[in-house]
């Protein structure tokens, strides 16, 4: 079987990040990751606001970055997926993947979270075409351009407040007759004159046209009153949806995790499970963000290396007694 100091189950931002400390920390340390390294990042058209890159760098070339970094200090980074983790009595860990099992006394979870997309005619085709799921990163490039929203909770409000600084036109539409978000958030958007709120309607469909590259890309929104059945088409430069996001957490059921399903941890990423720790977008955390992911990546491999050096000392003590 094979054994390390560390393993990490996802190589996203967070996943990448963690490795990198802890191999500088000279930790034995194996990156587990399923499709590409990278994660979420590789989603990422132009990548403009992580600290220290000026220009926008493509999420693709960022992820070999993450990645190229973490190696260069020693981490392995192999496509395996994981299946199972299993505590053991004794405090350690067993990891199974579709390539075997790895023994370990720490293991760091950074399968981040999946956004719940619609599932109707247009999405996916359009998908990084005007179709997006994080307001922050993409909104910028429709400065000016009417911008439908689709949801009607924090999330939803919050970036179409976000949008408002962008566009004179943001239109939100939700299915029910009044938002879900927090009180303050929703009146921010009722009270907010370029947000044209539309309730009891749904996006039925996206439709595109050549962009001024002559890409095709988001050019309208078919929109249907649940209640009455009416349907209309409304033009919009991007389509942003907010309809929640599920934490990837089946390998975990052990560990205590908040109302949404998120892994719940303290300052330092330790989540209830002694030596699992949970980092980036899978954990309770008020930003879903790649610094945000990077910086719980840097605690926990930190964390990781404290508790590691603690054990060895306790196990030398007890041995010399
Ligand atoms: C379209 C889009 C644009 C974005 N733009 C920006 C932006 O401009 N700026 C910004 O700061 N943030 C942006 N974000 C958010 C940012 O990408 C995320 O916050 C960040 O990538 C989260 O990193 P993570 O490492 O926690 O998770 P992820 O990037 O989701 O990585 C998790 C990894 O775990 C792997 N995994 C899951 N389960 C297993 C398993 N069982 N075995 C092995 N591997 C597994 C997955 O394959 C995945 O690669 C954007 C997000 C999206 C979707």
């Amino acid at each position: 079987m094979r054994t390390y100091d560390v393993v990490i189950i996802g190589g996203g931002a967070a996943g990448l990040t963690a490795a990198q400390y802890a191999a500088r920390a000279n930790m034995k340390t194996i990156v587990l990751e399923r499709s590409a390294p990278g994660g979420q990042c590789n989603l990422i058209n132009d990548l403009e606001n992580y600290p220290g890159f000026p220009d926008p760098i493509g999420g693709d070339e960022f992820s070999e970055r993450f990645e190229t970094q973490a190696r260069n200090f020693g981490a392995e980074v192999e496509v395996e997926e994981v299946e199972s983790i299993e505590p053991r009595t004794d405090g350690t860990y067993r990891v199974m993947t579709d390539e075997g099992e790895i023994e370990t006394p720490s293991v760091i979870i950074a399968t981040g979270a999946a956004h719940r997309h619609l599932g109707v005619p247009g999405e996916e085709e359009f998908s990084g075409r005007g179709v997006s799921y994080c307001a922050t990163c993409d909104g910028p490039m429709f400065e000016g351009q009417p911008m439908l929203v689709v949801g009607g909770g924090d999330a939803a409000c919050d970036e179409a407040t976000f949008l408002s600084n962008l566009t004179d036109r943001v239109i939100m539409v939700h299915r029910r007759d009044t938002l879900r978000a927090q009180g303050s958030l929703a009146q921010r958007v009722l009270n907010n004159p370029r947000i044209e709120v539309i309730f009891d309607t749904v996006l039925e469909e996206i439709t595109g046209a050549p962009n001024d590259y002559g890409i095709e890309a988001v050019a309208a929104g078919r929109l249907k009153n649940v209640k009455t059945g009416a349907t209309t088409e409304i033009a919009v430069g991007a389509v942003f949806i907010f309809i929640g996001s599920d934490p990837l957490t089946e390998l975990t059921p052990f560990v205590e995790k908040d109302a949404d399903g998120y892994i719940r941890t303290n300052e330092l990423m330790e989540s209830s499970a002694p030596g699992l720790y949970a980092i980036g977008d899978v954990r309770t955390t008020p930003f879903r963000q790649l610094v945000v992911a990077a910086a719980d990546g840097a605690i926990a491999a930190h964390a990781a290396s404290k508790r590691l050096e603690d054990l060895r000392d306790r196990a030398l003590a007890h041995s010399l007694s």
